[in-house]
């Protein structure tokens, strides 16, 4: 049940349907909901596991009644229609507490809204329950008990980089460790961390957040994102003070991050040494268990795993059923890419070695390239090559793999 925060003017019906809207999603594992207008009807559209589909389409002349009533529980002007607004409410589903934070924006058929479902079950995972393998996994460890230094997330949006940070500062929370996190928007609510939610209309942003938190004598900072050369300057400079960083990089690899630091202007010395480490992620669907079946590889597969031994290996595939909507999946796991930064990296930094040996480098000091822990958890069963195929494209695999 929705959560009135405000006496609601709204009537019956409105709140009703929205009530049951937000149910609906939430049983259907939805990340967002849409609601949009056309010329002609309505339409709302959930994604789930990533994937946007429209659950139903509506009357045209409910629709003004319905976004009045989200933007009732959400405190937002119901008077306002020319500009996009943000607000949030909670609801309470089966004894559980979901916060749906709100954006609203106006399209020439009226406005929109987006409600993203947070603090579901899967946003709290553990470390171990996010897909590393065991040796991603100690090196994950490794990384994160280091006493100083930046660690940074790659992957673009919507590939678990917030659920994977989220994991590390659970790990960490101990009563001996202050930690503080400067986020836009603060996703989860975390017991023992101090959270902040920046605001970029009142010039409360990272950089300004970064700076007033450095005096508030913290070891673990946690900078939802290094956008400009301010931040990634005061983040550098917290990290050769001594203090432990995590932020997330809109970038792809390793390459991307040092090109991009070099732009804002971090000397490469400064770079190479206080990165300790870069970690990728992506989100994989998995195969719904219950219409799973084997499957032989299509040439275009086969062709995408040449010289890749696939001697003995059964590759699976989900059917579609209702437990997964027709879809043939059910839920996501994350695959990984650790690169922990050492002499060899360092020094390929500074010296600025041209790209194709840089690439020798990470080849020798990586455990595990994206692609490879995608095909790994092909082979054990989990995930398919369609898949693997849309999230990474072809897999870079060395011979060696298996
Ligand atoms: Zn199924």
């Amino acid at each position: 049940m929705i959560e009135q925060n405000v006496k609601s003017t709204s009537d019956k019906g409105a709140r009703d349907w929205l009530d049951k809207l937000v149910t609906k999603a939430i049983d259907s594992r939805a990340s967002d909901i849409h609601i949009e207008p056309s010329r002609d009807y309505g339409a709302i559209r959930l994604r789930v596991d990533g994937f946007l589909y429209e659950l139903e389409r509506f009357e045209k002349q409910y629709y003004d009644q319905m976004i009045s009533q989200i933007k009732v529980v959400s405190q937002l002007d119901i008077t306002k229609h020319k500009l996009p607004q943000d607000g949030h409410f909670e609801v309470n589903n089966n004894g559980e507490v979901y916060n749906l934070r709100v954006s609203t924006y106006p399209t020439i058929y009226g406005e929109v809204a987006v409600l993203r479902v947070l603090n579901r079950d899967d946003s709290l995972l553990g470390l171990k329950e996010l897909g590393l393998d065991e040796d991603q996994y100690k090196d994950v460890i490794d990384l994160i008990y280091n006493p100083y230094g930046i660690i940074l997330i790659t992957g673009p949006s919507g590939s678990g980089k917030t659920t994977f940070l989220n994991s590390i500062l659970t790990l960490l929370n101990k009563p001996d460790n202050n930690i503080i996190t400067i986020e836009d928007p603060v996703e989860l609510k975390m017991e023992g961390i101090r959270q902040t939610q920046i605001n970029q209309y009142e010039e409360f942003n990272f950089s300004t957040a970064l700076r007033a938190v450095l005096r508030q004598d913290p070891d673990i900072m946690m900078v939802g994102e290094i956008r400009d050369s301010e931040t990634a300057q005061i983040s550098i400079q917290a990290a050769l003070t001594g203090k432990l960083i995590f932020s997330t990089f809109h970038t792809l690899d390793v390459f991307g991050i040092i090109s991009r630091m070099l732009e804002m202007e971090i000397p490469r010395s400064v770079l190479a040494h206080t990165i300790s480490g870069v970690i990728s992620t992506r989100l994989v669907r998995k195969i719904c268990n219950e219409c799973k079946v084997k499957y032989e590889l299509t040439e275009d597969e086969k062709s995408i795993l040449s010289g890749v031994d696939l001697e003995g290996i059964d590759f699976h595939r989900g059917e579609g059923c209702d437990n997964c909507a027709g879809s043939g999946y059910y839920g996501r796991i994350g695959i990984f890419e650790v690169i922990k930064f050492g002499n060899d990296i360092r020094a390929m930094i500074v010296d600025n070695l041209p790209y194709v040996e840089m690439l020798e480098v990470l080849e020798r000091t990586r455990r595990k390239t994206l692609g490879e822990s995608a095909i790994d958890i092909v082979y054990q069963g989990i995930t398919t090559m369609e898949e693997v195929i849309r999230v990474v494209g072809k897999p870079v695999v060395s011979i060696n793999h298996k």
